[in-house]
């Protein structure tokens, strides 16, 4: 029997979030059903809400940083139990056998595309799939993570199923590590977590952020310095000194302000995706020290295991501020506002409680 799931949603780009209740699927033999605990709030959930991206199915229930308790399993499930810890983030489900998943890059998949936690197509109920601000889920023991932090620590771990894994990935990808200089540009939700990664992989990191109040708090993320992005003769300061620039900022803006900054065969990764195009990056920047612009796309699965792992390892969660889920409008203007320290956590028993 499907199960009825409690939720917030969006009903159209331009209006409050509401109450919303639908149903999800009755477990399958691979499935595990999750109450969830926590849920983190990312921008990518704004810009979805809002239609910035265009294409968002309404209702809109997003989330795609779910933490929560084990509550059913189906008969061929293996790595979980009933009362188990598990965490969810972005994807639920890929073709898994095109080249990019057999590669566990499904984030990547070629065939039918990635499932988003949110806004994908349901491939069993039909319609569009609802993510994590709700009261439970239900997903593929194949998309769901193992998570070693304590008890305690299990709010500030939901940020890391998106923010961990989409700084994580390119800083792995691209090699970082000691001996290099690293910049991180904004200091929201992705760049505070890109922040912590960085310095423990053993980068020299350097914040870039356009909130000259953020700086203590960088230093204190792991920066080994900050400069203020808006101030040119700071800039001028890092001319071509750069091996890697991680780019997470939500919004238009100057990209050769940074391209500046990297040395010869220095790359600078985009994981930020504003709803409106940044304007045109000069070529003559890219050409005359063979410098790279890139993008990339959260993480595969075995990739954001890895990373749970990795943060397990070296003591490292999110830095959150909790919510209930009847403030995430306001929680989205203070977003918009580069007003978050550094991540949104929405305690879900919160939607058991009168607004
Ligand atoms: P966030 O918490 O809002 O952080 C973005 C930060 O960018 C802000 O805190 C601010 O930092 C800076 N910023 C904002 N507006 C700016 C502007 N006009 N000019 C310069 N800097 C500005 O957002 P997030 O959750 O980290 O997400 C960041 C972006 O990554 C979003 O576009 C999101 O959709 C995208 N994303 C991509 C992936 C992927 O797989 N590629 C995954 C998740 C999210 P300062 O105050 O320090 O300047
Ligand atoms: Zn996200």
């Amino acid at each position: 029997m499907p199960s009825k799931a409690n939720a917030f949603a969006a009903y159209s780009a331009e209006t409050p979030f509401a109450p919303f209740s639908f149903e999800r699927r009755d477990p399958g033999p691979k499935d595990v059903a999750i109450d969830i605990l926590f849920c983190g709030v990312c921008h990518s959930d704004l810009h979805t809400a809002r239609g910035e991206w265009g294409g968002t199915c309404y209702p809109c229930v997003p989330g795609h940083e779910i933490v929560g308790r084990v509550t059913a399993v189906g008969e061929g499930v293996t790595k979980f139990a009933v009362g188990d810890v598990a965490a969810v983030g972005c994807m639920v489900g890929s073709c898994g056998h095109c080249p990019s998943c057999a590669e566990s890059e499904e984030q990547y998949c070629e065939t039918t595309a990635m499932v988003g936690t949110y806004n994908g197509a349901d491939t069993v109920l039909g319609g569009h799939t609802f993510g994590g601000y709700s009261d439970h889920i239900v997903v593929d023991e194949g998309f769901v993570l193992k998570v070693s932090h304590g008890e305690e620590d299990l709010a500030a771990v939901a940020p890391l199923l998106c923010a961990g894994i989409t700084t994580y990935s390119p800083l792995r990808h691209w090699k970082v590590g000691e001996g290099q200089k690293v910049g991180v540009v904004g200091l929201g939700g992705l760049g505070h977590m890109g922040v912590k990664i960085a310095a423990a992989m053993g980068a020299h990191v350097i914040v870039f952020t356009t909130s000259p109040d953020k700086r203590e708090d960088a230093l204190r993320l792991g920066a080994h310095d900050v400069v203020v992005s808006k101030d040119k003769e700071q800039m001028a300061l890092h001319q071509g000194s750069f091996d890697f620039i991680l780019n997470t900022v939500a919004a238009p803006h100057d990209l050769d302000a940074f391209m500046v900054l990297l040395k010869r065969d220095g790359t600078m990764v985009l994981v930020g995706v504003p709803g409106e195009p940044h304007p045109a990056p000069s070529v003559a920047n890219l050409v005359m020290r063979r410098r790279a612009l890139a993008g990339s796309l959260i993480g595969g699965i075995a990739e954001t295991q890895e990373m749970l792992d990795f943060c397990h390892q070296h003591g490292l969660t999110a830095d959150i501020e909790m919510i209930r889920i009847q403030e995430i409008d306001d929680a989205y203007e203070r977003m918009l506002k580069s007003d978050v320290k550094y991540r949104f956590v929405i305690d879900m028993h919160s939607l058991k409680q009168p607004a």
